[in-house]
């Protein structure tokens, strides 16, 4: 093995690598972490150092570094073929998952496009809704509503569907216009409704409104099913995506669901949409779908949207997109194996008490003087930190309190990365009791240390 000392490392992280979402100034001066291995639910760096990875490696992660089963399985399929195409070839590993996502993906979904990426599924899904219109001859059906403070990733169709104006304002001038309907945000409604039970019935009114006055020119609905990740772990009311599926029925409008967070398991249902007995026409899935070992998406949809793409060749109704490492056999391996696992291990089952502990946890955390609010959709929580939380004052963004307490974090051997003011909790769904007792108590230790 290699074996560079930190300090070279860090030179050449310094010196040849970009970081994503990173102030590159901030980072030359700062001496970075560098992780060397990981195991079960800790990252440790060439120190030797262990840190509890509380963002699952950026929310990817399932079952833990280092799994064996996966760890095997991948071995397995790169001695039998590292990648192929399916630009005229089928394959074996791409054709076996495909069957099995269909077998657990809401009912009605039963083709499978395959990508690489969270932004890619989420590109698909706004092209195929795009043809399908056409198609249908619906041909004036060309727009998106999508919601405020939505994230659905970084490529430009993706950005212009999302709703987060510090990552998207720059860009604005190569976005496509879209609808943007206010998405619920209890703690702090969007329309502005005093009475935080009535944010989710506020918004749902003011989305059919919208959806009334536009339906003619409607493509798609696009929508983070339950909570909005990237926005802030902002969950929705009980019943809203519901209601959403309701509204896309009743104004013709296809919904697509990016389940590319909250997808296999992360809400203790294998998907969001479940929770709510809800089938949207599109599902992306990405992150958690190889279990965090390898880029991999999948854009499912229903044999009707697939239908209107049949025809003779001349008619054009091809679906015109394809990515180099579609289907690829490897990351479809680790995907299977995965699978293989969230049911050998009952993963859902096991995923009970964690949640429940974490809810405990979160709400004793209301009681400290700088967290406004809590949220928490299964194994994934949510810390507002107030600088007021009589007025809900919040810290200006410059102070970067969050950033200031994933610092703190790290002395308690807790690896986090915030959204702003929030604190994000989101481990391995492999994660056991007691880890997740360090972690919340690391995470309440530090909340202290920084805020007061
Ligand atoms: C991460 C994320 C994406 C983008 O996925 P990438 O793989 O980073 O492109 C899209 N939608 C949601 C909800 C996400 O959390």
């Amino acid at each position: 093995m290699n074996k560079y000392d930190t300090q070279t490392l860090q030179e050449y992280d310094r010196r040849y690598v970009w970081h994503p979402f990173t102030q590159m100034k901030e980072w030359e001066e700062d001496e970075p972490i560098v992780i060397e291995r990981g195991e079960g639910s800790f990252l440790i760096d060439t120190d030797g150092t262990r840190y509890l990875d509380g963002v699952a490696a950026i929310w990817t992660n399932v079952h833990g570094h280092c799994k064996k089963e996966i760890n095997e399985a991948i071995k397995a399929q790169v001695d039998r073929l590292e990648h192929s195409t399916l630009l005229g070839l089928a394959g074996e590993q791409p054709a076996l998952l495909a069957k099995r996502l269909v077998d657990i993906a809401p009912p009605g979904l039963c083709k499978v496009f395959y990508s690489d990426n969270g932004s890619t599924a989420v590109e698909i899904a706004v092209k195929m809704a795009f043809q399908y219109q056409q198609h249908k001859g619906h041909t004036g059906k060309t727009k998106f509503i999508s919601f405020t403070n939505a994230y659905h990733g970084d490529t430009v169709g993706a950005m212009s569907v999302g709703g987060i104006d510090i990552y998207h304002d720059v860009y604005s001038p190569l976005l496509f216009p879209t609808i943007k309907a206010p998405a619920p945000y209890c703690y702090r409604c969007p329309m502005e409704t005093s009475d935080s039970s009535s944010c989710g019935k506020v918004c749902l009114k003011e989305l059919e409104r919208l959806m009334a006055d536009h339906a003619h020119e409607l493509a798609a609905l696009v929508i983070e099913p339950r909570v909005q990740g990237a926005g802030g772990m902002i969950t929705q009311p009980e019943g809203f995506v519901r209601t959403v599926r309701e509204l896309c029925n009743k104004y013709d409008v296809l919904m697509i669901a990016d389940e590319v967070a909250v997808g296999f398991g992360r809400t203790g249902a294998m998907f969001a949409c479940e929770k709510e007995g809800v089938t949207p026409d599109l599902m992306a899935l990405s992150k958690g779908i190889t279990a965090g070992y390898l880029p991999l998406a999948a854009t499912l949809t229903t044999q009707q949207v697939y239908n209107a793409f049949l025809g003779e060749y001349r008619e054009l109704k091809t679906f015109f997109h394809g990515h180099t490492f579609t289907g690829n056999p490897i990351a479809c391996a680790a995907a299977l194996a995965s699978l293989d696992l969230i049911e050998k291990e009952q993963l859902l089952a096991n995923l009970q008490p964690k949640i429940e502990y974490l809810k405990d946890r979160l709400n004793s955390l209301k009681s400290l003087v700088h967290v406004g609010d809590v949220r928490q959709e299964g194994l994934i929580g949510g810390i507002e930190l107030v600088r007021n939380r009589a007025t809900k004052e919040s810290y200006h963004w410059e102070e970067r309190i969050g950033v200031l307490v994933c610092r703190a974090a790290r002395k308690h051997g807790i690896f986090l990365r915030p959204l702003g003011n929030i604190i994000v909790v989101f481990p391995p769904l492999s994660i056991s009791l007691a880890e997740l007792k360090q972690l919340m108590d690391g995470i309440e230790a530090s909340i202290r240390e920084v805020t007061e």
